[in-house]
């Protein structure tokens, strides 16, 4: 099957998670990817840390999209880190707001992420594809599903070319969002985001924080298996599977893998779906 596919990454903090991150880069690339990109400021990464990581995918000769997001940032200081990612041969962005800890309020000069799209829009002309994050499953700050849905469509007409979603565990609330979302007149591709499951405290974790739903039956199966890793796995990757062979079977316009810095979840995934 063809289809484009993607995979993200975050920046290494360690010599040793940079290593494993090499290794885990190159098994990924026989996959193909459209794109590699790498996320920003998430989990405390520093600028250093993701335009590094992104510098190191280019000269690997693959295409690579810097995460950007603009929480806390100037536009001197927005405008410097553009220069510096134009000047490396970036040509792909995935724009965001981004996020602060809790009580630091929300600082600097742009206050959504539609903002900074116009914003490097006006600055760059078209030498960045734009891509920008949406929530079919409404991001957690939303004032309400429809208030959501007219802030994405709002990023789309400040620019964006195209978007990857939350990821999510129920491929109708995909389905419904793309359709709400063409109702409105915004038709640019929105790839899922897919995340495979691989351990059962760190995927509770991460859908508490960022609020991806995870339906009560997957949630009960994950909890009975205890520390048993390899039944986890075994779980994740048909449920992760038969996930993508539904939103493939409904158009999806490619999948974007969450692949948190491991390759081989991603790499099975993909082997059950026939992609490349
Ligand atoms: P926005 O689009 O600005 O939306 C934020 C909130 O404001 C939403 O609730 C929205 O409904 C509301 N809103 C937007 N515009 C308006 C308006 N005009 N009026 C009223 N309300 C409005 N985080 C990182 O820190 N680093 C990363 O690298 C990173 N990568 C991500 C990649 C993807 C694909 C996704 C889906 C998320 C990523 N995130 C990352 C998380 C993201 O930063 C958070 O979800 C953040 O809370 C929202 O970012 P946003 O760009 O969607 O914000």
């Amino acid at each position: 099957m063809s289809l484009p596919i993607s995979f993200e990454f975050f920046p290494p903090k360690t010599l040793e998670g940079a290593a494993k991150l090499r290794v885990a880069r190159k098994a990924l690339y026989s996959l193909k990817p459209e794109f590699c990109s790498v996320t920003y400021g998430a989990g405390g990464s520093t600028q250093e840390g993701t335009f590094g990581t992104v510098g190191e995918i280019l000269a690997e000769g693959v295409n690579a999209a810097s995460h950007f997001s603009c929480i806390g940032a100037t536009r001197d200081s927005v405008r410097e880190q553009l220069a510096i990612l134009r000047k490396m041969g970036v040509k792909r962005l995935v724009a965001l707001r981004g996020d602060l800890p809790s009580g630091y309020g929300t600082g600097g000069e742009f206050q959504y992420a539609s903002d900074l799209v116009a914003f490097i829009r006006a600055e760059t002309g078209d030498d960045f594809r734009i891509e920008v994050a949406c929530y079919p499953e409404v991001h957690p700050q939303a004032r309400s599903p429809e208030a959501d849905l007219q802030a994405f469509a709002t990023k789309i007409r400040a620019g964006a070319d195209s978007a990857i979603t939350q990821y999510f565990f129920n491929a109708d609330s995909y389905f419904r969002f793309v359709e709400e979302a063409d109702c409105i007149g915004v038709h640019v591709p929105v790839v899922p985001g897919v995340m495979p499951i691989t351990s059962s405290t760190q995927l509770m974790r991460f859908s508490d924080a960022c609020g991806a739903e995870i339906p009560r039956w997957i949630r009960l199966r994950l909890q009975s298996f205890g520390d048993d890793s390899a039944s986890i796995k075994s779980f994740g990757l048909d449920v992760v599977t038969q996930l993508c062979e539904q939103l493939v079977a409904g158009g999806a316009p490619g999948l974007h893998f969450y692949t948190m810095n491991q390759a081989p979840a991603s790499i099975e995934i993909c082997r059950r779906l026939e992609l490349p």
